[in-house]
């Protein structure tokens, strides 16, 4: 099953050197997230044969402008598609009132339902949850409201080892293997035990995704030991007093937070525009980081089983 990242928009701020504003497009286990949707996202996602229509759940972070304005064009290209399935965004507070109210001046009523689901500031919840994954908000420090995402995969059941399988099971029975319990006769004694016919589950895989925010330790423990990290990386360590003032981190900044939380893989991005080159961000990161990557846009990133 996969589970991968495609970067529709890796620019801080406002678009530059054919750099989008944040998006980011998350598949996995056959969900279709949207994470973040700054200007234009929506092209971004026709440009990369990415399932626009598919997608069920738009998570942003926070309300600045290169968070979410790629939004309204993106809703009303659903509706003039003839969406009929609900919609869930979650987001700060405000995003109802801002969608509202663009739909009650141009005298519009979409075909499909908008679900909202408002975020706690300051506060890890958990805000989507099935059978086989979590989403839940990472609190991040920035001058609005923001907060990061983390799926996380939940266990995986065992895998039925076809090289010892008897034959003639019944389907219950493979569902019980599947499950962990052992095979039973119907006096309730043990024919089969589970761990010789199964084989461990497959790894549970994990994305944290944190966009706007200063360097900020008190997310290292949640994102502890995750496969993949996003994390902004505004500016280079010569801005420093930059990034301090505008709540933004340095490169070297997600490098640390990358090396403490002790991740799999980081992806950097949210880069200002005063930078052509983004080279010397990502050797900054590499300083504290080996494992880390530019999350510019087309790139896909893919976490193995
Ligand atoms: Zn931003
Ligand atoms: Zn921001």
């Amino acid at each position: 099953m996969s589970f991968k990242i495609t970067i529709l928009g890796s620019s801080g701020a406002v678009p530059a050197y054919g750099r989008m504003p944040s998006a980011q497009f998350v598949e996995v286990q056959n969900h279709y997230f949207l994470i973040d949707c700054g200007e234009g996202a929506q092209i971004q996602l026709t440009k990369y044969n990415l399932y626009l229509h598919r997608i069920d759940h738009i998570f942003i972070s926070h309300l600045h402008g290169d968070h979410y304005l790629g939004l309204m064009g993106l809703l009303f290209t659903l509706h003039l598609n003839r969406r009929a399935t609900d919609l869930h965004l979650y987001s700060h507070k405000g995003l109802d009132e801002i969608i509202i109210t663009q739909l009650k001046y141009s005298k519009s009523a979409l075909n499909f339902k908008i679900i909202f689901h408002t975020l706690t500031p300051g506060v890890q919840e958990i805000i989507y949850e099935d059978k086989q994954l979590t989403v839940e908000t990472i609190p991040l420090s920035h001058k609005i409201n923001c907060s990061g995402f983390l799926i996380r995969e939940k266990e995986k059941p065992r895998r039925i080892d076809k090289t010892v399988l008897p034959e003639g099971l019944a389907y219950t029975q493979i569902l019980a293997l599947k499950a962990g319990e052992d095979i039973l006769d119907e006096n309730g004694n043990v024919i089969h035990k589970n761990q010789m016919l199964t084989l461990p589950p497959r790894k549970s895989r994990s994305y944290a995704y944190c966009s706007d925010t200063q360097y900020y330790e008190n997310l290292l423990s949640q994102i502890k030991g995750v496969d993949v990290l996003y994390h902004e990386a505004t500016f280079t360590t010569e801005e420093k007093d930059k990034a301090d003032e505008t709540m933004h981190s340095t490169a070297a900044e997600a490098g640390m937070i990358a090396s403490k939380a002790t991740v799999g893989r980081l992806l950097i991005g949210h880069f200002s525009a005063r930078y052509k080159e983004l080279t010397l961000l990502r050797n900054e990161a590499m300083q504290h980081f080996a494992n880390t990557s530019l999350a510019v846009e087309g790139e896909t990133f893919q976490i193995e089983e």
